[in-house]
């Protein structure tokens, strides 16, 4: 099946294709990656001088009442982009699956994409622990360093508490249907989300058009809105990214930042390696030059970056897979926001990393079956992981409970996460680009 440029064409002249192009346009433009990256290099820098940890030059109520103002536009910011998130992947399912034409093509991409997220996803996590445990950067941690994290971490209230409940797998499943969905958006229940508009998309194509047509305008609207409001965001994101990382950095200070250092750098080698993963994938597959593929995608990947927030990005990925990697949109439309929110490689194999470091630090050994164990939870756990700024870490609370590991421990890597999101998203980003060019070969071959 091969695109055809007249469903190109009436894309880019509809109303939503033309307001696409703008905000597209406008957020990517303007070498805003330029401003984003030297607001982060100054953002550190800063904090570094600031950081009574450090120099120490400054009061240190001073300084973190400072950091707090300093982080306000990155609040405002993060606020911004997770107000719309809600009805941006709602709109976005929804209308990805309706556009997509037919049942019969849902299932055959869903048969698909669902074994591929799965197994991807399995695939970082395993890269995740195997640099963990060679590495070990739990090890070198001064246990000094340990109680005292733990205190500030508990004393500023940050440690994010265990928010899923413990339910049997029965219960599990049932509650994959979400019988109140106002109560799922209340609670963020993005899995539930995710499975209504699945089931709202199918149902809207299997209506006659005329009667689904004010829904799908409805959620185009709710889409085009949604990217407005987003685009608003991006004016402020290079300070934004400065106060946020200023803040953290300040909080931290050198010494902190040293000795999770190494944890971070793996967790850094293993998104790398994901990449590296995804890019093999890309010449095997699809056989194009990776490099190129890594060019037509900079932008999105920039805006994952800084959103921190696979979500987020929904529309511009689209746009990118359509416009710059020439995916067909009817696979494009339903990968990618199903992907934003079910396929988080980057946050897998971050969640994998993370429970392993700690772990090492606290001296637990997992056997096997708990090695088999923290792996099938992890692969469920980034699935149920909203696709929002800085949740990953919330999420891993409720694999810590499962291993043993006190989840205040939580507060020992909490100061890096800001960083560690930015990026682990942007390899969640890529991973959803990857699987559409994937998929969109493999159907049509
Ligand atoms: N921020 C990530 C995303 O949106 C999720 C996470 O790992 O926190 O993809």
């Amino acid at each position: 099946m091969s695109k055809s440029p007249s469903q190109k064409d009436s894309h880019k002249e509809s109303p939503r294709g033309r307001s696409l192009d703008q905000s597209a346009h406008f957020i990517l433009d303007h070498q805003l990656w330029v401003k984003i990256l030297s607001g982060m290099l100054a953002g550190i820098m800063l904090g570094l001088i600031l950081s009574p940890e450090g120099y120490g030059v400054w009061d240190k109520e001073w300084v973190y009442n400072l950091g707090e103002w300093l982080a306000l536009p990155g609040v405002l910011f993060l606020g911004l982009i997770q107000m719309v998130i809600m009805p941006l992947i709602i709109c976005s399912i929804i209308l990805g699956i309706a556009e997509s034409g037919n049942l019969e093509f849902l299932r055959t991409v869903g048969l698909r994409i669902i074994p591929y997220f799965i197994v991807t996803t399995a695939i970082a996590i395993i890269i995740g622990m195997v640099l963990v445990n060679t590495i070990r950067p739990g090890d070198v941690i001064d246990p000094a360093l340990i109680d005292q994290m733990l205190e500030s971490g508990a004393e500023a209230g940050q440690v994010p508490g265990q928010t899923f409940e413990n339910l049997s797998i029965p219960d599990r499943i049932a509650n994959l249907i979400p019988s109140n969905p106002a109560r799922a958006q209340v609670d963020g229940n993005m899995l539930q989300i995710v499975i209504a508009a699945i089931l709202v998309g199918i149902a809207l194509i299997s209506i006659p058009k005329t009667t689904a047509q004010p829904l799908k305008d409805l959620c185009v609207t709710g889409q085009v809105l949604s990217m407005k409001i987003i685009s608003w965001a991006m004016m402020i994101a290079p300070f934004a990214v400065f106060g946020l990382l200023a803040n953290v950095t300040i909080r931290l200070g050198l010494d902190s930042l040293l000795s999770i250092g190494l944890y971070a750098l793996t967790v850094l080698a293993g998104l790398l390696c994901v990449l590296i993963f995804y890019m093999l994938l890309i010449v095997l597959f699809t056989k194009q030059n990776p490099l190129s593929f890594l060019n037509k995608i900079r932008e999105v990947q920039l805006l994952a970056f800084s959103t921190s927030s696979s979500a987020a990005t929904i529309p511009f990925s689209i746009h990118a897979a359509e416009e710059k990697l020439q995916i067909r949109p009817q696979i494009s439309r339903i990968i990618i926001p199903l992907g934003a929110t079910i396929n988080m490689d980057g946050t897998a194999l971050y969640q994998g990393v993370a429970a392993l470091f700690l772990c090492q630090v606290f001296g637990i050994e997992l056997d096997m079956s708990e090695t088999i164990l923290l792996i099938a939870t992890t692969v469920g756990a980034s699935i149920g992981t909203p696709a929002t700024p800085g949740v990953g870490l919330i999420v891993l609370a409720t694999i810590l409970t499962g291993i043993g590991v006190p989840p205040e421990g939580i507060a020992m890597i909490i100061g890096v996460d800001r960083i560690l999101d930015m990026c682990r998203t942007t390899v969640n980003v890529t991973g959803d680009l990857t699987a559409s060019a994937i998929v969109d070969k493999w159907i049509k071959d």
